[in-house]
């Protein structure tokens, strides 16, 4: 029993022994296994992002040379191109112009820069303009405006076809620095232009320069001395226009460009006697006066005396010029100007319609490009 118990106890001895000793043992296990695993995670992680941030700064720097390297490739090419460019154009080393040249035949052009917008003894020129609201309206004015500018002795008529005076239209005549009279004209609805019609299908800007008319014949009388002068907002005007309208004793023509399917249209003119002999017009050549718009003006004073003579709507589209002419004048007295109808000084230019469709999508949205910005 005793020998039992002191055997029991000696292995119950042995047995807590290996149990320290294992405990012992495991925990040095334990240790030895956690280095590898407790932080498992943690390893795997900063090795992840060792390793992409590894691949990250090879990339960078990969990504750096190749836009460096684009660098330099644009950078030579512009290099070759400026270099090419100065071998094959010899102007590259033209002088710079003054606007008032020093030279000996410039008497005539320095009197001319001198008046330039200013006053001066001839008559004034009332040039009528008929405008309507759309995208380009502030660009057509704009251009207009900044001629009109240069020419001495100007009044601006402009004519809006609008129930209203338009702000865009008030504004940009108060700033524009000329001398102008602000009238507004709409045409009567059944001889609007739809929105997809061509434009040759109504007449154009009939009640806008009958409007100007009426406010030229119950503003102005005998003692004023005008040129009469009909500028729609699309043309093209040279300042050397205007020179030739101040010219005009009764009524006065000259060539129009890019007119009547023509590069030109004009009145064949006899130059020493300014005698108009005849017309090149192909378009429509059987009008009676086979002219554009923009290819005569009328003294102040005939347009006075013919105190009835306007523009009308039921004529034959094209027909306009001749309706107004053969009612203040006859084509044997017709003043052939611009240097013998030789010169064009002004162009029957159109400005394409630019292409909204993206903008329409954002006003749809209520997110317009120029919300509180006139265009
Ligand atoms: N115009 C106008 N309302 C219109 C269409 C045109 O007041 O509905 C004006 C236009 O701004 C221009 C003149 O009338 O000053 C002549 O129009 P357009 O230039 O279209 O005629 P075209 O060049 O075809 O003769
Ligand atoms: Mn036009």
């Amino acid at each position: 029993m005793a020998f039992a118990s002191a055997f029991g106890d000696e292995a119950r001895l042995l047995r807590m022994k290996e149990t320290a000793r294992g405990l012992e043992h495991g925990s040095m296990l334990y240790k030895s296994t956690g280095r590898c695993f407790r932080p498992f995670y943690v390893m795997c992680l900063s090795r992840t992002i060792l390793i992409v941030g590894f691949l990250f700064v090879v990339w960078q720097s990969y990504n750096n040379c190749k836009a460096q390297q684009e660098l330099c490739e644009m950078t030579r090419n512009s290099l070759e191109a400026i270099k090419a460019a100065s071998i094959a154009c010899k102007n590259i080393n033209e002088p710079v112009h003054v606007p008032i040249p020093t030279g000996a035949k410039t008497c005539e052009t320095i009197a001319e820069y001198k008046t330039m917008g200013k006053p001066s003894d001839g008559p004034i020129i009332y040039a009528i303009t008929p405008t309507f609201t759309r995208p380009v309206q502030k660009a057509e004015l704009t251009r207009l405006s900044q001629t009109f500018l240069l020419v001495p002795n100007f009044h601006w008529i402009v004519v809006e076809d609008s129930p209203k005076k338009t702000p865009l239209v008030v504004n940009l005549l108060a700033s524009s620095g000329l001398t102008y009279t602000h009238i507004n004209a709409p045409t009567p609805p059944h001889y609007k232009l739809g929105k997809n019609d061509p434009n040759w299908k109504k007449p154009r800007g009939v009640e806008q320069r009958n409007a100007a008319l009426r406010w030229i014949r119950n503003n102005l009388n005998e003692s004023h001395n005008g040129v009469i002068y009909f500028a729609d907002d699309d043309n093209t005007y040279s300042r050397q226009l205007f020179q030739e309208i101040t010219k005009v004793k009764r009524v006065g023509v000259w060539p129009v460009g890019l007119v009547g399917g023509l590069m030109v249209e004009r009145p064949i003119c006899e130059k020493m006697t300014n005698k108009v002999t005849g017309f090149n017009a192909v378009w429509k050549p059987d009008r009676p006066f086979p002219i554009d718009m923009a290819g005569f003006g009328i003294n102040l004073k005939v347009i006075l005396e013919k105190k009835d003579a306007l523009f009308a709507y039921d004529i034959q589209s094209g027909f306009q010029e001749s309706e107004i002419l053969k009612q203040v004048t006859r084509r044997d007295e017709l003043e052939g100007l611009a240097d013998g109808c030789s010169k064009v000084y002004v162009w029957h230019t159109r400005t394409q319609p630019p292409v909204l469709n993206t903008e329409q999508i954002l006003t749809k949205r209520g997110k317009s490009s120029n919300v509180g910005i006139e265009v």
